[in-house]
């Protein structure tokens, strides 16, 4: 029986852990099967993999890629996809350096309100090349700005406070045509989060079914057991595979644990009957 988690970040992108010790502590939670999955980022699925092939995990290529839907930021998980695909590997980068106009943005932002050199010391924060807000949010914290990432973001970095800026990631038609074109699978992440509505979520998954998409993720860290319900009934609807992640970041900065939170729903098919 596989123990699955096919959402998890390193210090590639946001999280606490290095790839090979998010992938021990993996083994320590008895997950048997992972996806690392960071931020617009792959340059950690090498060293993840290795140390997963040397605990007997069964790991699977992940990203968890940024994209503008409707002038909404959602996130699209990309999985078991050949990690040598130049098209896949020049997109992720492209969003990389986007991921620095915005930041030069959000610590202009900050400078307004007081806060002199946000920018290098987020940077500071950033282990490899991605920057984003919890970069930001630690730096926040280590100045005294706030007392944790938590209440750092709700201070000052989310939408109409001074660390927060709009940005155009890319669309859902580029994210889903990389994923495929490199032989993945793409997965719409935590799709409770984005609040759509009954109205907008229809669409939102028919247009991304029409687009390629495979999968959704029906159970994740940040959803309730009602949201599981419902996320499961669209998987069904528009045979959508069914996807299970944490989301974990480390210790301190997610509250969820890696690791599987509950089982799917009978009227799903898991996505990794196909791996
Ligand atoms: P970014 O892609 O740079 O805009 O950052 C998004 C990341 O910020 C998410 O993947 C989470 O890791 C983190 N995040 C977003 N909202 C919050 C929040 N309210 N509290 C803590 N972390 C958050
Ligand atoms: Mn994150
Ligand atoms: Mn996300
Ligand atoms: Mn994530």
């Amino acid at each position: 029986m596989y123990i699955v988690d096919l959402h998890s970040h390193s210090n590639v992108s946001d999280g606490i852990l290095k790839p090979e010790e998010l992938i021990s502590y993996a083994k320590e939670k008895k997950v048997n099967m992972i996806a690392l999955t960071d931020h617009d980022d792959i340059s950690g699925l090498d060293e993840a993999r290795n140390k997963a092939q040397a605990l007997g995990i069964h790991f699977i290529n992940g990203v968890e890629i940024s994209v503008t839907w409707r002038s909404r930021t959602i996130h699209m998980l990309g999985l078991n996809f050949d990690s040598n695909n130049d098209n896949l590997i020049k997109g992720l980068k492209s969003i990389r350096e986007g991921r620095v106009e915005r930041a030069k943005k959000i610590a202009y932002g900050l400078a307004m309100v007081g806060i002199p050199n946000a920018y290098e010391g987020a940077k500071s924060f950033a282990s490899h090349q991605v920057i984003g807000r919890v970069h930001f949010a630690h730096f926040l914290v280590s100045q005294g700005y706030s007392k944790n990432i938590k209440s750092v973001f709700n201070k000052f970095m989310t939408k109409g406070k001074p660390g927060y800026v709009d940005h155009d990631w890319a669309s859902m038609e580029e994210a889903t045509s990389w994923i495929r074109g490199a032989g993945g699978m793409p997965v719409i992440a935590h799709p409770g989060r984005y609040d759509m509505g009954s109205k907008l979520y229809p669409q939102f998954f028919e247009e991304f079914k029409n687009m390629g998409g495979a999968g959704i993720e029906v159970i994740s860290g940040s959803q309730s057991m009602n949201q599981v319900d419902y996320f499961a009934a669209y998987s069904e609807k528009h045979e959508l595979y069914a996807s299970v992640g944490s989301d974990f970041h480390g210790h301190g900065v997610s509250h969820r644990d890696l690791g599987p939170l509950h089982e799917l729903p009978k009227n799903t098919v898991p996505i990794w009957e196909n791996f």
